[in-house]
């Protein structure tokens, strides 16, 4: 059978020898070719100046890993206007000029690296015969090359942080598609209006309040429609309504304080008919029980296991109030929830939402 049946990328080669070992395959090859080209020059080279042992890591067979023994040869360059006097004839079937892996191996490990990811994909390779580490899986996959980008119409343009508060560059994001297609490794002016001149297919901008994502706009694109982003809208409003507000406290306290309601009618923070005893409820019944058969406070808040001592009241009068307690922890640290108590603010409930606070 014909070494090319079933490695077809081997095609100039010549099967000298197999080795079955434990978990791999070892085919040691020849070149036949009498020539090579000089990769600097491209002139047809045909003195040789040695022979080179090489090992490419293959695609496995029947999940057995195939290791490819090559002999390399090296040439002389015979054009006198050539820099290069000796060089090692390229392989561009089988692998790159240092490559380790095959190229179909690389193409075989970064779609499983796509797939599954590093530590995962490492996995579904060692189960198809192939070694590959996670760091090699990662490595190959971000060596793809990235799709084509569609002509764009409408993009967002916003800053993107390469490191938080460090270095900034620019997102862009094709809102037709959804996806982002760029990221610019600054926001200065040139950077960002030299990628836009690249497609003058975009017709409307979403951008921030950056002057100088404007002047690139402008610059590269200059039908193009400006908009401002939807969170930028949102950050405008809020600095206008509170310069607003600002403005007019005064009055705006003043006519709050007019129109506040009396105190019983904010006082009931329990509905007087409820269908269902709450778990506060209930323990509010066995912390009045355990009163009435005189146990201190300390005792009744170890039983009930709450906390003893309330700081302040946050919200709720009357029979039921939400307060705020704290706590020393063993490193020191002071940390606080938020509980239900009793009238007489001793909490009923450890099950409120709790929060810590330095
Ligand atoms: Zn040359």
């Amino acid at each position: 059978m014909s070494l090319h049946i079933l490695f077809p990328h081997l095609r100039g080669f010549r099967l000298l020898s197999s080795d079955r070992e434990a978990k791999r395959l070892v085919l040691i090859c020849e070149r036949v070719t009498p020539t090579a080209l000089c990769p600097v020059c491209g002139v047809i080279a045909h003195r040789i100046y040695s022979r080179d042992p090489r090992t490419a890591w293959d695609l496995s067979v029947q999940n057995v890993q195939v290791v490819l023994h090559l002999h390399v040869r090296k040439f002389y360059c015979d054009q006198p206007s050539c820099p290069r006097r000796i060089f090692a004839e390229r392989l561009p079937q089988v692998t790159s000029p240092h490559g380790r892996f095959t190229f179909g191996l690389r193409e075989s490990l970064a779609q499983l690296g796509r797939e599954h990811g590093g530590a995962a994909g490492a996995r579904s390779a060692q189960l198809q015969g192939l070694q590959a580490t996670e760091r090699s899986i990662l490595r190959l996959m971000h060596a793809l090359p990235l799709p084509p980008i569609a002509a764009p119409r409408i993009i967002g343009l916003d800053e993107w942080a390469w490191k938080r508060g460090q270095r900034y560059g620019a997102v862009v994001v094709d809102l037709e598609r959804k996806k982002p297609i760029a990221l610019l490794v600054d926001r200065s002016q040139q950077t960002v209006a030299h990628w836009l001149k690249g497609y003058p297919t975009i017709e409307y901008v979403a951008r921030d309040r950056s002057k100088e994502c404007a002047a690139a706009i402008t610059e590269a694109l200059p039908h193009a429609t400006h908009v401002a982003d939807r969170w930028h809208l949102a950050k405008n409003l809020t600095e206008h309504l509170d310069k607003v507000v600002s403005a007019r406290w005064k009055q705006l306290t003043k006519a709050a304080g007019e129109a506040e309601l009396p105190p019983e009618a904010v006082a009931a923070s329990v509905p007087a008919h409820r269908p269902r005893q709450s778990p506060g409820e209930a323990r509010y019944q066995q912390l009045l029980a355990l009163r009435e058969e005189g146990h201190p406070t300390r005792t009744i808040a170890k039983r009930l296991g709450v906390e003893q001592r309330t700081r302040k009241p946050l919200a709720g009068r009357g029979a039921w109030s939400l307060c705020w307690t704290t706590q020393t922890t063993t490193r020191g640290r002071s940390t606080g929830r938020r509980v239900i108590c009793g009238s007489d603010g001793i909490p009923v409930s450890a099950t409120a939402h709790s929060s810590g606070r330095s």
